[in-house]
Parts: structure tokens; sequence; C-alpha cells
């Protein structure tokens, strides 16, 4: 009928949105550290133990991603069906395997924030799952072009830098300790945060990969949230570690 709204306007408008956030968090992260991990400060309200507020607020890229998904058209064709499998390789090991590795300290995730992480993890899964199993178009000769090949290598190369960095992070403290170390080797040669560099990678390969303003909006967004972050984080060290790595950038190798 003429004048109905699509699905596919709403997704688009949805999709403005999200750029419309991370141009917000973006400023908002530059003038406000958010408060956990290093940051973590007191009043911000009630608040929950880090383990339990990342596999409560990263579930739903998880499960409502998985919902969306398999309610797509396309859900049981070949492309679909692997760009499910790199999302929910990820975000299985994030929301499952990643919070027991986190060693406890005592800090505290504020509820607020849990709130609005979940809030956003549902608004990507629905625009991410949706259009790779519904309102996007993936033949099997997806797989084969530039794209897929360049963006799919780049999303693994970024996975494999997140995990050595957050590996050598985890094992910077034995059970009981509290205290930060300047961390070494690998990435961390050339940058303060190596693991927000490779996530940073991993979704922008994942935007290359689906080519998709869907993906492209995930990756900004993901920029807008950690390059902030790297840049405090980075701060930070040089002003705690005197003898902090003069030559270390904040986040990208030789750039920033
Ligand atoms: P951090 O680097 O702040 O911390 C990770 C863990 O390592 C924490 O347990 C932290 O302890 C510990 N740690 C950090 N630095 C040191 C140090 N110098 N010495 C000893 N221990 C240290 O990472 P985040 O918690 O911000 O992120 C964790 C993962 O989640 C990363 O892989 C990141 O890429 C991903 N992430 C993804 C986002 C996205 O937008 N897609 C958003 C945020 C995170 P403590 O808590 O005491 O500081």
């Amino acid at each position: 009928m003429q004048g109905e709204v699509t699905e596919l306007q709403v997704h688009f408008w949805l999709v403005l949105v999200m750029f419309a956030l991370a141009a917000q968090a973006f400023i908002l992260l530059l003038l406000v550290n958010a408060p956990y991990g290093r940051f973590t400060r007191a009043g911000w309200g009630p608040t929950l133990s880090t383990r339990s507020a990342w596999i409560i607020f990263e579930s739903p890229a998880v499960v409502v991603f998985a919902a969306i998904y398999f309610s797509g058209d396309y859900a049981w064709e070949r492309v679909p069906l692997i760009l499910f499998g790199i999302w929910q390789f990820h975000y299985i090991l994030r929301t499952i395997i990643f919070p027991f590795r986190i060693r406890e300290t005592g800090k505290r995730i504020p509820m607020v924030m849990v709130v609005v992480a979940i809030l956003f993890n549902v608004l990507n899964a629905y625009l991410n799952a949706r259009w790779i199993s519904h309102l996007g178009d993936y033949p099997d000769t997806w797989l084969m072009p530039a794209p897929f090949i360049a963006g799919a290598s780049i999303s693994v190369v970024g996975w494999l830098i997140n995990q050595h960095a957050d590996r050598v992070l985890f094992n910077l403290r034995k059970p009981g300790e509290t205290h930060y170390v300047i961390p070494q080797g690998g990435m961390y040669r050339q940058v303060s945060c190596p693991n927000y560099f490779g996530e940073i990678l991993e979704w922008t390969g994942w935007a290359i990969m689906t080519w998709s303003l869907a993906g492209l909006a995930f990756a900004v967004l993901t920029l807008a949230n950690l390059l902030p972050r790297a840049l405090a984080t980075h701060k930070w060290y040089r002003a705690k570690f005197p003898d902090y790595p003069e030559s270390r950038r904040a986040v990208i190798p030789y750039v920033v």
C-alpha cells in the first residue's frame, strides 16, 4: 500500500539512530570516563559484580541475535549461516568464557551502565541479525569476492590480537592481587590498548564482509566507544608509571 512504512525503512532509520548514538557516545566519553575497571568510582547508583554484569549485558548479543536471526526468511542459507556463526563465535566467548577469565578484584559495574549496554546490544542485534538473515541479500557467490575475503581476514586478525592482548592482561595479576603493571610483549610494544585495537579491527572486518550499513554503524560505534577509553587509559598509564615506554601509542599503531 502506498505510504506504508516498510521494515527496510525502519531498519534504515534505526541504523541512522545508531550513527547518532555513536557521535554522542564519542563526545560524552571524551568528557567522562565510563566508570568501570581502572576508572571505577562511587556515585553511579546501584552496582553489580563485574562478572555478572558482563554476562548479563552481553547475553542479548547471543540470545536476541539468534532469535531475530532465525525469524528471517534466509536464515538457513549458506552465507547468512556463516555470518551468524562468526558473530556467535565472538559473542558466545565474550558472554560465557570471557567473564570467567576476569580476575575478580571486588570492583563493580554500575547498573546504569549495564542497562545502557543491554539496550545497545538489543538494537545492534536487531540491526545486524535482521540484515543478514532477512533484509540483506547474500547469495552463495558472496563468499568469494574481495569484500568477504578481505573483511573476514581483517576480522580474524583483529580477534587474534584482541585475544592475545586480553590474555596478557589477565596474566598480570595472581589470584587476590589488584595492582596494575605495565603490560609487555605482542602489540603492547606498539600501543597501550591492543585489546581495543583488535576489537575495532574485528568489527571493521565485519562491516566489510557484510558490506552493510548495519555493520558499518556497529564498527563506528565500537570506535566511538573504545577510542576515548584508549586515550584515557594511555594517559593514565603515563601518569602512573614514570618509566612508561615513550614510543607506545594509545590504540592505533604509529597513529594515535
Ligand atoms: P581493560 O583493558 O580495561 O581490562 C581488562 C582486564 O584486565 C580487567 O580485569 C582489568 O582489571 C585488567 N587489567 C587491565 N590493565 C591491567 C594492568 N595494567 N595490570 C593488571 N591488570 C590489568 O578492558 P575492558 O574491561 O574495557 O574490556 C575487556 C574486553 O572487552 C576487551 O577485549 C575489549 O576489547 C572488549 N570490549 C568491547 C567493547 C565494544 O564496544 N565492542 C566495549 C568494551 C570492551 P581492572 O578491572 O582492575 O582494571
